[in-house]
């Protein structure tokens, strides 16, 4: 076992729900009739953000770089959610085409950012390994490398011999295993800090310790009393989405992960066993999969657990043991390390495992940038890019329709 000893003169209109947004330019005078209404002292943004995690920032960045006057709010402080309790995995996944564009459109929007990125975040594309235990398995390495490689990602089929050259500490038998080389890691609560630090460079407003208890209709009211006025007002409050918008279909999925003391060469790229996908489609039992990502510091990150209805942080010892020796069972090097630290937090995971990006539903003024499940990190960039170019107009560079809220209602409506 391992011993775990608006600037004032623009107007955001929803033309028409699911389309894009038009923006319309008005003047002082109409801008000043439009709040006229509004008591004196309620601070006014185009854009009013609830989260500060890696979504939230993401978005705040680039609402900012677009010219916005944007506000972000949090109830803690910057990627201090799901964010800071999450792996870190800049992961291209197959498990739909809408998944796949966002994974990978994301992982691009990375790589780019990635000269500007400070060390602290310690960027690293090391690559994905996709374990296969066996034959069956190794047939879904050919189907995923085909996949890939129709859609221009170059992966490396692996026999025994060359993932054994490559990660001489995984158990040996092993089948082989699929090489996904432009998958990177990345320590998420520092990329959090980095996008949000942008955005306050490009005028972003930023106020935490504020817990927010009512959005829509261009307010956010906070439990002080306080009322903030947006334009548009995001929802990327993670898991906590739903108490803030009725009827959003997200549920909490809470992960385990454990943190070793400082190995260095052990593990060389983020390996992730096969089984890993059936594990993470199942809908209905807790589960665990070989998940272990090497950090620059030489530690190693080993995950992972998926657990409904489970809301509680404490750590599930169970669950625990289970999650460690699965990693044993693939690399039994892991048993004698030591583990400084394990914790648990919640990804917002929603029924068809897509997230939610775009206008909700009866309300003009109100967006939702949530649900991301296990992706969240990987994907936060994609989903500022498409969200903003919803609310502004412009062409986004993915198809858009499968992330939009309104397909989530409709699921509600007919439960
Ligand atoms: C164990 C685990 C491993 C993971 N591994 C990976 C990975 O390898 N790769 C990957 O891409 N993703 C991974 N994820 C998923 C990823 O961490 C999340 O999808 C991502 O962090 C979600 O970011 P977010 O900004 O939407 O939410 P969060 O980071 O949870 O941020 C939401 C913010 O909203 C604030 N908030 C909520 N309610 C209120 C309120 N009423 N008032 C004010 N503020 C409020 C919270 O304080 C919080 O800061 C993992 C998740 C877990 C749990």
């Amino acid at each position: 076992m391992v011993a775990v000893q608006l600037p004032m003169d623009i107007v955001y209109t929803n033309r028409r729900v699911g389309d894009t947004l038009l923006k319309t330019h008005r003047s002082a005078a109409s801008m000043r009739s439009a709040f006229a209404a509004r008591p004196m002292n309620i601070a006014t943004y185009d854009v009013v953000i609830v989260g500060a995690g890696i979504v939230g920032a993401a978005c705040a960045d680039e609402f900012a770089r677009r010219g916005m006057r944007v506000a972000v709010i949090d109830q803690e402080i910057v990627g201090g959610g799901a964010t800071a309790a999450g792996m870190g995995h800049i992961v291209v996944m197959d498990d739909s085409d809408a998944q796949f564009a966002l994974t990978r459109y994301s992982q691009q929007l990375w790589q780019a950012l990635r000269p500007e990125l400070l060390s602290d975040v310690e960027y690293d594309q090391c690559g994905t390994i996709w374990v296969a235990a066996d034959e069956e398995e190794m047939a879904e390495v050919r189907r995923k490398h085909d996949y890939y490689a129709q859609r221009g990602v170059p992966t490396t089929v692996l026999n025994p011999q060359a993932l054994r050259r490559l990660e001489p500490n995984l158990r040996e038998g092993m089948a082989g295993g699929l090489l996904v080389a432009e998958d990177a890691v990345l320590y998420p609560p520092c990329a959090a800090r980095f996008l949000m630090e942008r955005a306050q460079k490009r005028g972003a407003e930023l106020r935490l310790g504020a817990s927010v208890v009512n959005i829509g209709h261009g307010r956010v009211r906070l439990s002080d009393g306080v009322e903030i006025a947006g334009g548009i007002i995001v929802n990327a409050a993670g898991a906590w989405a739903p108490e803030l918008t009725r009827g959003v279909d997200i549920k909490k999925r809470k992960g385990h992960l454990v943190i070793t003391d400082r190995y260095p060469g052990f593990l060389r790229h983020q390996l992730v066993e096969l089984g890993y996908l059936k594990s993470a489609h199942s809908v209905t039992s807790d589960s665990v999969a070989f998940n272990v990502q090497p950090r620059r510091t030489g530690q190693i990150l080993i995950g992972s657990s998926r657990q409904y209805g489970a809301e509680h942080r404490d750590v599930d010892q169970v669950m625990l043991a289970r999650m460690l020796q699965r990693a044993q069972e693939y690399m039994p090097g892991l048993g004698p390390m030591s583990a400084v630290r394990t914790w648990t937090g919640f990804r917002a995971a929603t029924p068809d495992k897509l997230p939610l990006i775009g206008p909700w539903p009866g309300d003009k003024s109100l967006f939702l940038a949530t649900g991301h499940e296990g992706l969240g990190i990987t994907t936060s960039l994609a989903t500022a890019r498409i969200l903003v170019d919803q609310i502004t107009g412009a062409k986004p560079e993915i198809p858009i329709e499968t992330y939009l809220p309104s397909r989530a209602v409709k699921e509600v409506a007919h439960a």
